[in-house]
């Protein structure tokens, strides 16, 4: 039994869970040591710290309700969706509860002719287009891991993905929300008309990674699928001709629905274990799609892949059909999992920079992790900037988190070097608080660290999230990190 920040509470887990499980019932509540174990850090997992309980509402009044309880008892609260975050933001930093949003996963209404769609926020984003598909639509962002990954986690990451670069992010393809903020009052903002007059509050809870409350539905816009789409992959033996082109393509006016790129690493790694075709020599590959009208669709990709050769691309693959579109896609929707072969522990980073800058900065990330002995592969959103060197490790070998950390500030600082930002679409979590300060000036963070007070969430909403500031965040930091249990 641990009791997370023992400043907070006086009452032990089990007299936690017993006291709100009268509230929400007991079967709502989980604690123990495999409960402490698997929500003790999301996707990014070399920072952890164990929840005290877990709770698991089944309606927005659930979470009215216990994020009181949380406020009576000065108990940590954290919101939680699938845990496939990568900045550490669904750690529970300080203990307490963890609110999971698991049970959260109905589609409310949805209205084709006026294209939008109201979910709780507990549903996977791929389940909003599965719905919507029979009709023509679906739901534009889609991050790679949107198979899992909650509306409301993408809500409160303001998620990114392949297609966001024509598309746009989650918090263009948000009409609404119902939420409950940090003293658990519920909230409506917005709805199927989109943002109501006043103050534009939907653009700052987007993004706000769950430390300003926990929404609980949304009402999303739907997008129509386009009446043609057109996917290639060009392979190239040299990442700064890849990089280059990436940049070319970007000037020269086309608009690709998704530009990724994947270097031999992840290709390598991929290739084990699915039936990828890989042109010997290849460094890096790209994927372009284009979509639209089919004439526009096809005239537009020819013009990307005429730009590769004028780059040396040595290969290039058009799909011709639907089955060698999704093999096309395969080396990027595969290769995350795929390097799990290469080593026991991955750590996806994110940064940006401008497309036109990536030939240096791929450059100083593979000369970053020679100086710190690791390992990277990079697949990411190549056509807006959206870097992720993807570090791998053993975590067990002594040192090793301390250099893949040292490593991920490195990128960080060349990104800013290069005129981009400490996140593209991971966010901040615990990861970057610090980061952070090289972008902003002290005044600045303070300004939006004001926020909490705007929306009533007390520091013990998601606390050391995004801007620290709250009690025991520091002491706690040197605990987070550390070989995994
Ligand atoms: C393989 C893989 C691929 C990925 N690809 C992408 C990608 O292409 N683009 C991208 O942007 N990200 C990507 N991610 C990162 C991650 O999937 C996204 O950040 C996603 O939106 C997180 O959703 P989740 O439900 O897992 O949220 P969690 O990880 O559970 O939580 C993320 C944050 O949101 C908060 N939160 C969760 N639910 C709520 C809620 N209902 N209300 C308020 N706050 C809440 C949490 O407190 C936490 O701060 C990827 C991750 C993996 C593992």
């Amino acid at each position: 039994m641990i009791l997370g920040y023992n400043e907070f509470v006086s009452q032990t887990a089990e007299q936690i869970a017993c006291n709100l499980g009268r509230i929400v019932g007991e079967e709502k509540v989980l604690h123990g040591s495999a409960v402490e174990r698997v929500y003790s850090s999301d996707a990014y997992t070399v920072e952890r710290f164990p929840p005290t309980v877990v709770a698991l509402p089944t309606s927005t009044e659930d979470i009215a309700e216990i994020v009181r309880f949380c406020r009576e008892h000065d108990l940590p609260f954290t919101p939680r969706g699938a845990g496939t975050g990568l900045s550490g933001g669904a750690m529970p930093a300080l203990g307490g509860a963890v609110i999971s949003t698991k049970k959260l996963t109905a589609i409310l209404d949805f209205s084709i002719e006026d294209q939008w769609l109201h979910a709780q926020s507990g549903i996977a984003n791929l389940k909003i287009t599965k719905k919507v598909e029979p009709f023509g639509y679906h739901f534009a962002p889609d991050p790679s891991s949107q198979s899992v990954s909650t509306l409301g986690g993408n809500i409160a990451m303001n998620s990114g993905g392949p297609h966001t670069l024509k598309y746009g992010v989650t918090a263009q393809h948000i009409l609404g929300l119902r939420y409950v903020n940090g003293n658990g009052e519920i909230i409506t903002i917005g709805g199927p008309a989109g943002q109501q007059p006043g103050y534009d509050l939907l653009s700052l809870l987007i993004g706000s990674e769950g430390t300003l409350g926990i929404v609980t539905e949304a009402w999303v816009k739907l997008t129509k699928n386009p009446s043609a789409i057109c996917t290639a992959s060009t392979y190239f033996s040299t990442i700064e001709d890849a990089s280059k082109c990436v940049g070319a393509m970007v000037r020269s006016g086309v608009m690709p629905a998704a530009l990724e790129m994947m270097d031999h690493y992840v290709l390598a790694a991929v290739a084990a274990a699915y039936p990828i075709h890989v042109p010997k020599g290849t460094a890096a590959m790209l994927l372009i799609e284009t979509d639209g009208e089919p004439e526009s669709a096809k005239s537009d990709i020819d013009e990307l892949i005429s730009i590769a050769e004028q780059h040396n691309s040595i290969e290039t693959a058009l799909a011709k059909n639907q089955a060698e579109r999704t093999l096309l896609w395969t080396a990027r929707k595969k290769g995350v999992g795929a390097l799990g072969r290469l080593a026991p522990t991955v750590v996806t980073h994110d940064g940006v920079i401008p497309p036109s800058r990536l030939p240096e900065m791929l450059e100083a990330v593979y000369a970053v992790v020679q100086s710190q002995n690791i390992g990277v592969a990079n697949i990411f959103h190549a056509g807006d900037g959206n870097l992720h060197p993807i570090f791998y490790f053993d975590e067990r070998e002594p040192g090793a988190i301390d250099r893949v950390v040292k490593a991920g500030e490195m990128v960080i600082e060349k990104c800013l070097e290069l005129g981009g930002s400490v996140t593209g679409e991971h966010g901040i979590g615990v990861e970057k608080t610090d980061l952070l300060a090289k972008m902003y000036s002290a005044n600045s963070l303070a300004f939006q660290a004001r926020l909490r007070d705007v929306f009533g969430s007390p520091q013990s909403c998601n606390p050391c999230k995004v801007i620290p500031s709250g009690k025991g965040c520091l002491e706690h930091k040197v605990r987070w990190r550390g070989v995994a249990t």
